[in-house]
């Protein structure tokens, strides 16, 4: 741990943790620009919060022998034994041999100056330290560390090593600059840093100090005082995060008005019991319980309801729309594209035909006039459902009284648009968020703490698995040949080409050839072709060509990645698979496998893959579980890319990650919740300290403010 030596001179500056760096000893105002630049920070909190990459071990001594490659740095006791120059000029070199009981190691120093050169102490019992690789079957070490023993300064911690650049390199910022100014810094640690967590938790979850974490995040004196204060730092971080969703959901529930739907009338009863094409799942009717509980009360719901690709979520917003309707208010669903807001309204429509109930979608590409028809029924109150897409979110299209909004495939909405939602009635309408991409649950719980979520975990009864295989170029005409076999048994097939707009006239060149070869390939049927730059009745057209059966093959972009339905289709052959993301693919993949018929998904790659492509295929081949899915795409890719730009920088942690610390994450979590059940404003004197913690560091931190 820190020793005193240095504490006189620097006991005459007392710190906080809002002194600036530039009157720290050994900076000043020069160093201090530089330090913020390169490292952003300014004061001493900042430097505090600066935590080491990595630490050294001085107090293990190898012996040569026991050298491996891949070793960390490492010491090792012995004596230089030979030094000489060779090289002339720019490869100009000192070179050494140390030696110990064991063996021999090869020293190097490529840039030198007389002075080293005299002062390394040949032949003389040392300390070096460093990194041995492994060259020429022979380990070497470039410009160790040595030290004589008995100069040696008594260090009872590990060293840390800080995150650094060349630039400060430079400027003599090095290591033992960051070691110095920290070691001054943690010795006011008793000053600087007060305790933010009740006792009782610490107890309770076996938790370190923060003074003591502050200090053993920089000077462990081993790997278990760095592993204790580690996992409390990472908690405080995670614990601090949830508090704040966890009041301002509190908040929300308390003073966020909502239409209560008190009633469950004929419209839900009558479609329910008569109307009802199949039974629902157990998950289905489990999280219309939970829709019907929220909406029931005077407070706006805020739901995301997560569930896999043809798990049926599509029923459950109708159920949840025929409430409304039930208790005198209209709704709207919105989906992203125009193509799924029309597949949404043909679905409902037919669902709903014989209950004298009527529905109308709005689009980008609905006529004046009947746009003009809808707007006056909206506004009168005629019209209870409206799909759309977001045609439905300007400011001209007035309701009468909107009390439910659906949102389907949630992560193509901005949170400005659905800010728009809100205002559209007096009283904010209850929202449900639809996403088909389950989104790992530490990102839900961190991300999406502040909504509740419900999850369809099982799929309509009677559903194969889809199978999926890896298949490359050579095998190309067998996979043909497959297609074939399953036309010939009634099926449908899609192809489906990557559309990446960086290059989307490269890739608009590939559709067009896979197009022309499958013609060519399958003259015997009708091939049919879906892609963005159609005009949507062109698209609307393909569509029906595709759905009604008359073409076998459709060839298409990822334009049909969106909930399309046709159920008859049963393989789904991907075009260069390794270029699509795992949610990308997960959703392609669930085009198919909505009939009673096993389906196949083919991922098409070249032949050579990298790794992480290599990983995205295998996970595809091993699960249909899109949970499981999204849990890989977020270690591969992280929760910023999952997320989308937009978005990503929300979950901005220090310490905690994502992937591995999803266990802190969830006991945070759960520790909140009880702590906030109990003691709603936090004013038991056991919370004082963590309360006064939270308002001063975090509040108007989170980016996002009360709408999902
Ligand atoms: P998603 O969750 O992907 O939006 P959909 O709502 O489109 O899924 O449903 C996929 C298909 O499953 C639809 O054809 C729908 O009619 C059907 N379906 C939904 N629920 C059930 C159920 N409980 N039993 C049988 N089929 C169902
Ligand atoms: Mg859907």
């Amino acid at each position: 741990m820190v020793t005193n030596q240095k504490k006189s001179r620097n006991s005459a500056s007392v710190l906080n943790l809002d002194t600036s760096i530039e009157y720290l000893k050994g900076i000043g105002p020069e160093r201090a620009k530089l330090i913020k630049n390169v490292l952003g920070i300014s004061t001493v909190e900042d430097f505090l919060n600066f935590y080491p990459i990595r630490y050294l071990d001085k107090s293990k001594i190898y012996k040569i022998k026991d050298l491996k490659e891949g070793l960390p740095d490492v010491q090792l006791k012995g004596k230089i034994k030979e030094l000489k120059e060779i090289g002339t000029g720019r490869t100009k070199r000192l070179s050494g041999k140390f030696q110990d009981e064991t063996g021999t190691v090869d020293l190097v120093w490529f840039q030198y100056s007389q002075w080293l050169k005299d002062q390394l102490p040949v032949n003389r019992e040392i300390l070096i330290f460093g990194k041995a690789s492994f060259f020429n079957n022979q380990f070497s070490m470039a410009h160790p560390e040595i030290e004589i023993e008995e100069k040696r300064e008594q260090e009872n911690y590990l060293k840390p090593i800080y995150p650094s650049s060349e630039k400060l390199t430079k400027r003599g910022l090095n290591q033992k600059f960051f070691q110095n100014l920290l070691k001054n810094i943690c010795l006011q640690i008793p000053i600087l840093i007060q305790e933010n967590l009740p006792d009782y938790l610490m107890k309770f979850l076996k938790l370190m100090s923060r003074q003591q974490a502050f200090l053993n995040i920089h000077f462990p004196e081993n790997m278990t005082h760095f592993e204790a204060a580690d996992r409390r730092l990472k908690f405080e971080e995670a614990f601090f995060f949830q508090l704040g969703y966890g009041l301002k959901k509190q908040y929300h529930q308390t003073n966020s008005q909502g239409n209560p739907f008190p009633v469950v009338g004929d419209y839900f009863n009558n479609f329910y019991e008569n109307f009802l094409p199949f039974d629902l799942t157990s998950a289905q009717k489990r999280v219309l319980k939970e829709i019907r509980t929220d909406m029931k009360r005077p407070v706006q719901m805020n739901r995301l309801l997560q569930g896999d690709v043809g798990s049926g979520k599509t029923m459950v917003a109708l159920l949840s729309m025929l409430i409304a309707m039930d208790n005198g208010f209209q709704s709207c669903m919105m989906a992203p594209t125009e193509i799924l807001a029309q597949q949404h309204f043909s679905g409902i429509s037919e669902l709903l035909a014989g209950t004298g109930i009527t529905v109308k979608l709005l689009t980008g590409s609905t006529k004046n006039s009947e746009r003009k028809i809808i707007h006056e029924e909206l506004s009168g109150g005629e019209l209870s459902i409206l799909v759309g897409t977001h045609a439905v979110l300007e400011d001209i299209v007035q309701f009468k009284n909107l009390g439910l909004a659906i949102i389907d495939e949630q992560h193509r909405f901005g949170v400005a648009q659905r800010a728009k939602l809100w205002a559209k009635n007096r009283i904010p309408p209850h929202i449900l968020v639809m996403t088909a991409t389950p989104i790992p649950r530490t990102l839900a719980m961190s991300f999406y703490s502040d909504l509740d979520v419900s999850v369809i975990d099982e799929m309509p009864a009677g559903r194969k698995p889809i199978i999926t295989a890896h298949r490359k170029e050579k095998d190309r005409i067998s996979v043909y040949n497959f297609c074939r076999d399953e036309i010939i048994k009634g099926r449908q097939i899609y192809f489906v080409y990557p559309l990446i707009e960086e290059s989307e006239t490269l890739d608009y060149k590939n559709l067009m050839e896979g197009f022309d070869h499958i013609l060519q390939h399958f003259s015997d049927y009708n091939v049919t072709m879906l892609h963005g730059r159609m005009l949507p009745a062109e698209k609307d057209a393909a569509m029906q060509y595709f759905a009604s059966g008359k073409a076998q093959i459709m060839v298409a972009t990822t334009v049909i990645e969106v909930g399309v339905n046709v159920p008859n289709a049963s393989v789904m052959v991907i075009e260069s698979a390794e270029r699509f993301g795992l949610s990308q693919l997960h959703q392609l993949r669930g085009r198919v496998g909505r009939g009673a018929e096993q389906s196949y998904c083919i991922l098409m790659t070249s032949d050579k893959l990298s790794n992480e492509s290599r990983k995205r295929i295998k996970t595809m081949c091993e699960t249909n579980d899109g949970f499981k899915i999204s849990e890989v795409d977020m270690q591969l890719r992280g929760p910023g890319d999952i997320l989308g730009t937009q978005q990503s920088g929300v979950v901005d942690y220090k310490r905690l990650d994502l992937v591995q610390d999803a266990k802190i994450i969830k006991a945070s979590k759960e520790t909140v919740e009880k702590i906030i059940s109990k003691d709603p404003f936090l004013s038991h004197p056991d919370h004082l300290a963590m309360k006064y913690y939270y308002q001063k560091q975090y509040r108007g931190k989170n980016k996002w403010g009360k709408i999902s």
